[in-house]
């Protein structure tokens, strides 16, 4: 199981996604995220907002340094 990042959507620091399950949503069935920021945010979100891999966070490492 590897480590799933994403950008926090509040305050853009490195987040984690801790699970993904399919919700049904009126547009049909929409796979959601549970993300927690290193700053304690977390949200339930449609994976299709997040901050995609192979996005900036793997390009830019060093951007985890603040
Ligand atoms: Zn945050």
């Amino acid at each position: 199981m590897s480590l799933d990042l994403t950008l926090c959507p509040d305050c853009g620091a490195p987040a984690e996604v801790e699970w993904r399950a399919v919700m049904e949503s009126t547009d049909g069935p929409v796979e959601h995220a549970r993300v927690r920021c290193l700053r304690g945010h977390w949200y339930l979100l449609p994976v299709a907002s997040l901050a995609g891999p192979g996005c900036r966070l793997a390009q830019s490492p060093t951007s985890f340094r603040e």
